[in-house]
């Protein structure tokens, strides 16, 4: 069951006055934090409420749940994808999706490269990293991202904007709470690190969802992933 619009619309207002805080707190412009809203698991119509309010983008993490929810939505959203990617579904996943965030392998990478050639379009991505090393989390390790971006930077098809990562849960609310700092700490580092010796902007830092939003902004994410403070707890 989705929520009825006018307690989205509170909800949005909610994330967006949060996000707001955060960036008041470090100086940020909060216009520099965009609002992505996770509807995997949700009906289509999630993705009409996004872009009803105004959001750009909508993401999701399967390739064939979005297949069949993009044709049944009306309004006009971009769609990313945030879910690990199968490197035999880079050809699907490159002509249903404006962004894919979860490029984890130098094999995904020629895979989509190659996908983007032949839909003849510029497929912009961000590369996912492991930055809180937790062993249940895809992404690339750390030390694996120069090589990765390398090989990124050096395809023809693909647009780098960034990276994205997800923070590895604890076993308390305070131990997450420090798996959170660190993580997006690790992966804002990576970021002006890399930037500079790459001589490229690396714009996005894809970090924060409902629980960590905050501290994410702080951080300096540029786009936070919030499904459940957007639309209620998945079943
Ligand atoms: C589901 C998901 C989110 C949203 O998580 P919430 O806790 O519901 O906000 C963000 N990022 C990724 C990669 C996800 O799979």
């Amino acid at each position: 069951m989705l929520i009825p619009f006018e307690e989205f619309t509170r909800r949005a207002d909610k994330i967006r006055a949060e996000i707001a805080n955060a960036c008041a707190g470090v100086g940020r412009d909060p216009s520099d934090v965009e609002l992505l809203a996770v509807t995997k698991t949700h009906p289509a119509a999630a993705a009409d409420y996004a872009a009803r309010y105004g959001l750009r983008a909508v993401g999701e993490n399967r390739v064939q749940e979005a297949a069949e929810k993009k044709p049944l939505t009306a309004a006009p959203v971009a769609w990313e994808l945030i879910g690990h990617l199968q490197s035999n579904k880079a050809k699907l996943a490159a002509s249903l999706f404006d962004r894919v965030q979860s490029v984890d392998s130098v094999k995904l990478l020629h895979h989509l490269d190659r996908a983007a050639a032949e839909l003849g379009k510029i497929l912009p991505v961000l590369l996912q990293i492991n930055a809180g090393d937790d062993p249940a989390k895809f992404g690339a390790d750390l030390a694996d991202a120069p090589r990765l971006l390398e090989t990124a930077l050096a395809t023809k098809n693909l647009r780098v904007d960034g990276f994205m990562t997800i923070a590895p849960l604890g076993a308390t609310p305070a131990e997450t709470a420090a798996h959170a700092a660190r993580t997006f700490a690790n992966l804002r580092a990576l970021r002006d690190d890399l930037g500079k010796k790459f001589g490229t902007p690396l714009r996005d830092l894809s970090m924060g969802m409902s629980g960590d939003l905050t501290a994410a902004v702080a951080a300096g994410s540029t786009i936070v992933r919030v499904g459940t403070a957007l639309y209620g707890t998945r079943d």
